[in-house]
């Protein structure tokens, strides 16, 4: 399973609908200061439900939506979807493509949707639970975090190797059943 498409519309910098598409290979994105390079790992994230502003570097959620330049309105939604080529069937789901969509409006909750049907940020964690892809998964490693993963506790550094060794779901299972 891989990335093969990220499409931001109206989310931070990226008023316009912007498709970046990847392949198997490396990519690179690559401009000056400010253009917009880190916007699209908040959207990654964001979009695989990041809750915390702060991570986001923004003062409140609302913050993620286009606020305008001095030609160009602000704008009233945001929405980020991405697409991972599913063919080896990693995510359980039997699509060759998933598509994964958060949309937020300036009044606030966010809408999620999976292949185009709405769900809950939920179905998405469980969807990605073991992948290494969720929010706080191993595949986004921002600045920063690769100091915490070496100086973090054991025990918080064992969530990592568990997350990729396939665990993880079971323990967050076990977990729920027993506060119920
Ligand atoms: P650097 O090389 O310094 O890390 P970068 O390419 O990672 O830069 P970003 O941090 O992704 O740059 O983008 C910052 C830009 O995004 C700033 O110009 C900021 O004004 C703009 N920006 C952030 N939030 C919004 C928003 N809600 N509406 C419009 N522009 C925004
Ligand atoms: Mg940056």
């Amino acid at each position: 399973m891989y990335l093969k498409k990220v499409e931001i519309q109206g989310f931070k910098s990226f008023a316009d609908k912007t498709e970046i598409k990847f392949n198997n290979d490396i990519t690179a994105i690559v401009g000056p200061n400010g253009s917009g390079k880190s916007n699209i790992t908040d959207a990654i994230r964001w979009v695989l439900g990041e809750q915390s502003i702060k991570n986001l570097r923004g003062g409140k959620m609302e913050d993620v939506i286009f606020s305008g330049t001095d030609k160009r309105r602000p704008l009233g939604f945001a929405e980020v979807t991405i697409f991972f080529d599913n063919q080896d069937g990693d995510i359980p789901m039997d699509y060759n493509e998933v598509a994964i969509t958060r949309r937020i409006f300036r009044s606030g909750e966010s809408e999620y949707y999976i292949n185009k049907n709405s769900c809950r940020l939920k179905d998405i964690r469980e969807l990605f639970m073991d992948t290494g892809i969720g929010k706080d998964g191993y595949s986004i490693i921002g600045q920063g975090r690769i100091d915490e993963i070496l100086s973090n506790k054991p025990e918080d550094r064992r969530n990592i190797f568990e997350e990729a060794a396939g665990i993880i779901k079971y323990k967050s299972k076990k977990e729920e059943a027993e506060r119920k």
